[in-house]
């Protein structure tokens, strides 16, 4: 088999890998590239080779910088079925519909308001699009054995969202396993990553490779920041990943009211992908902790606005009160019009929970950017920002070592991707110095020959 690395290289995002057996070729994620303008374009630019040469597509979640390119690449001839875990299909079709939308309405608005450099602007792909893809997914549950052609596959948990799984696959004598992204071991809500025994070859996520997650405690930091704000009079604004995130968020506030560690603030979850998301969620019990009496306190922590009049009559109110909207990085969605009317307050906090990647408005702010542009204007960030690092989704450093450590014998070659060269270095170094594997961080386009393995035990 050959591996050819066609995303998520010096980038936490775009996530696409090519896998060649003989005449087949199979597509490993297929992600959308997100965050700084010059990535934005990728997208842009024709998929490396023709899309109708792919047999499959194996899906190892819903993330859209591991899935958002799929409609796009229908709509280039790809006719194969894309593989995925059963709650990552029912993820896909309530996020790439909307990826679709997101790309048509920010088309819109930038012929409306002409700040685009083309004109006219037009999107990505749209709702439609992403609709045709969706029905070319076929679910296939973790630790089910699967095969395309010569080539056999199986999923494992990752933990890091619901339906995440690790995927290993083996053809011609090799076998290649791919982290997806990893969850925590320690996640209040969802199950852990499981172990992986084996593997000839290894390619691994390094989003956290250079850091570790703040021992802080994350209930405590979190009523800190909600309580300071409350006090000022202000309002909370959460930009949160809809999917998984928006969850454990619930499942923190609704622990810290239950203990009087914050006042019973009004917590809106708004955003119609969230709101969908927990009722997922609630739909796949074999995903995550929680009992079913849970799911229900769960759903009744927030009050859920679905519609954009209900959105809109938010920004209407007076704090003090908890904002929860999408998207998780401020790169799109309803969350940017709450910036845009509480960013510019300083008695108001906003609140970010999960990593942003450089280029977002998230990562401006995490920062301590004094402004942001929104809609095409600049909008002063005055309000607190906070971050906390507790509630990631993502493993840190010393996480993603534990999970390399269950490997019975070292891959021959390891390689560290979706990460900024910071962290993917970071990562590289400690798995060559404290484990003594041989690990590279690959480079765009590069082609790698698998050669055949021990094979399984
Ligand atoms: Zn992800």
């Amino acid at each position: 088999m050959e591996l050819t690395f066609l995303g998520a290289t010096g980038t936490v995002t775009g996530s696409r890998y090519l896998l060649t057996s003989g005449r087949e070729k199979i597509l490993v994620d297929c992600g959308l590239f997100q965050g700084l303008k010059d990535l934005r374009l990728e997208n842009r630019r024709p998929f490396p080779l023709p899309a109708s040469e792919l047999a499959a597509v194996v899906l190892t979640h819903a993330h859209l910088d591991h899935s958002g390119y799929l409609p796009l690449l229908v709509a280039s001839g790809f006719e194969g079925p894309i593989f995925c875990t059963p709650a990552t299909a029912d993820l896909c079709r309530i996020l790439l519909p909307d990826s679709g939308h997101l790309q048509e309405e920010e088309a819109e608005r930038a012929n409306k308001h002409g700040y685009s450099k083309h004109s006219p602007a037009l999107p990505l792909y749209t709702r439609a699009d992403a609709e045709v893809a969706l029905e070319q997914l076929v679910t296939v549950p973790v630790h089910r054995p699967s095969t395309v052609g010569g080539i056999e596959f199986t999923f494992r948990r990752a933990g890091h969202i619901l339906g995440s799984a690790t995927a290993a696959l083996r053809g011609d004598g090799a076998t290649i396993v791919f982290s997806g992204d990893l969850g925590r071991a320690a996640d209040p809500v969802l199950l852990p990553p499981e172990p992986v025994a084996e593997a000839d070859y290894l390619v691994v996520e390094s989003t956290y490779g250079d850091r570790l997650h703040e021992a802080e405690n994350t209930q405590t930091a979190l009523a800190d920041a909600i309580n300071r704000t409350a006090h000022r009079g202000g309002v909370v604004v959460i930009p949160s990943f809809a999917v998984a995130r928006a969850q454990v968020l619930l499942w923190h506030l609704n622990a810290l009211r239950d203990r009087g560690a914050i006042p019973a603030l009004p917590v809106f979850l708004d955003s119609p992908m969230a709101i969908e998301a927990t009722d997922i969620f609630i739909r796949h019990p074999e995903e995550h902790r929680l009992s079913p009496a849970q799911c229900v306190t769960l759903r009744a922590t927030a009050t859920m606005t679905s519609s954009s009049d209900d959105s809109k009559e938010i920004d209407r109110r007076r704090g003090p009160m908890i904002i929860i909207s999408a998207s998780g990085m401020a790169t799109g969605g309803r969350i940017l019009f709450h910036l845009e009317r509480f960013a510019p307050d300083p008695r108001n906090t906003i609140l970010l929970v999960g990593h942003q990647a450089v280029g977002t408005r998230g990562a401006d702010m995490m920062n301590g950017r004094d402004h942001i542009r929104i809609h095409g204007a600049d909008v002063p960030v005055r309000a607190e920002v906070v971050t906390l690092h507790g509630l990631s989704a993502h493993a840190d450093a010393d996480e993603i070592l534990g999970w390399l450590k269950h490997f019975q014998r070292p891959p021959r070659q390891t390689f560290v991707t979706h990460g900024e060269p910071g962290p993917a270095a970071a990562l590289r170094d400690r798995i060559e110095h404290e484990l003594g594997w041989h690990a590279t961080v690959p480079a765009w386009g590069e082609r790698v020959t698998l050669e055949p393995g021990a094979g399984p035990k």
